[in-house]
């Protein structure tokens, strides 16, 4: 699949950790009509990297979701779960290059010492020189340097972030064994020749952390567009954490409607009653990024 770039090559990503919900559906839709509006390619990763949060059998009931409601994805369907050495040959280049340090910290330890960054806390760099005196590797980090990481997001525009004193030295294989989300998204958006993300704009803080790893990897930097994010009414992102009701599994032109207008666009009041073929043709035609509104403001520059 890698061996023509398409022109156009986006993804959709989901982490099997349970059935689809609204905010899953509209990182689908999003990522999928922005491809096929540009006559690209859509592929599908099942981003089962971590089992402890996973719920066995979400993957295939994902699979069945996005069919019945009449999603279409180029090539076979691509696990995480089978790119362990993917991620090991990454993390060794990155060794050789010196930039990942082995850390022997514990969660608590670090709770308790390192200020907080924004997502979980900053670093405070006591492994960063090499271990201290009787202690055991647990996780491998990347070794952040004092680097600014500018993005231009297709909907936002420019955003950036410090990334040494806004992230710090972030973890690439967690003390279990297992390889970090933003280790493996990177490989394969790279692997797969991935152009073009659209995703929620909950993984916005995580993006310039992505690019710092595709410099390093000597990766193609895709082109970013982060969509609103879906929230309850007590302003929390739809998540399996957050009790997010699943969409029902037997494909539903309404709820694809409503879809669509949650992504700003206009829509007919006769789409509903479509069928799905008939939904997809009027939805690919008519979609405008210009429309979709941006709810959330982050960093600027
Ligand atoms: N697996 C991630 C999620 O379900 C999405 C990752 C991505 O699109 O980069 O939230």
């Amino acid at each position: 699949m890698t061996d023509t770039p398409a022109v156009y090559r986006g993804r959709f990503a989901p982490s099997p950790t349970g059935p689809l919900h609204f905010g899953s559906l509209v990182a689908a839709v999003g990522s999928y009509l922005d491809a096929r509006r540009q006559g690209g390619e859509w592929l599908l990763r099942m981003e089962d990297l971590d089992p402890p949060r996973e719920q066995p059998g979400a993957a295939d009931q994902i699979l069945r979701t996005l069919e019945a409601y009449g999603f279409e994805w180029d090539g076979p369907v691509w696990y995480q779960s089978q790119r362990s050495e993917a991620y090991l040959a990454a993390l060794e280049i990155l060794r050789d290059a010196g930039l990942v340090f082995d850390c022997a910290c514990t969660r608590r330890e670090l709770r308790d010492l390192a200020p907080a960054g924004i997502d979980g806390p900053l670093y405070p760099g006591t492994c960063r020189n090499g271990l201290p005196p009787g202690r055991a590797p647990r996780a491998v980090r990347m070794r952040v340097a004092p680097h600014k990481i500018g993005i231009e997001d297709r909907l936002r525009g420019r955003i950036s972030q410090q990334l040494d004193t806004q992230v710090g030295d972030f973890i690439l294989r967690r003390a279990d064994g297992l390889f970090s989300y933003q280790l493996a998204v990177v490989v394969d958006d790279g692997a797969q020749g991935i152009t073009d993300v659209v995703r929620g704009s909950d993984l916005l803080d995580s993006t310039p952390r992505q690019v710092y790893l595709q410099q390093r990897l000597g990766l193609t930097t895709p082109t970013y567009l982060h969509l609103p994010v879906a929230t309850n009414p007590a302003g929390e992102k739809l998540s399996k954490q957050t009790h997010a009701e699943a969409i029902p599994a037997d494909g539903d032109v309404e709820l694809l409607c409503r879809t669509l207008r949650f992504l700003g666009q206009e829509v007919p009041a006769d789409l509903a009653g479509a069928d799905p073929t008939d939904f997809w043709e009027w939805a690919i035609r008519h979609w405008d990024t210009a429309r979709i509104p941006a709810c959330r403001t982050l960093l600027p520059d």
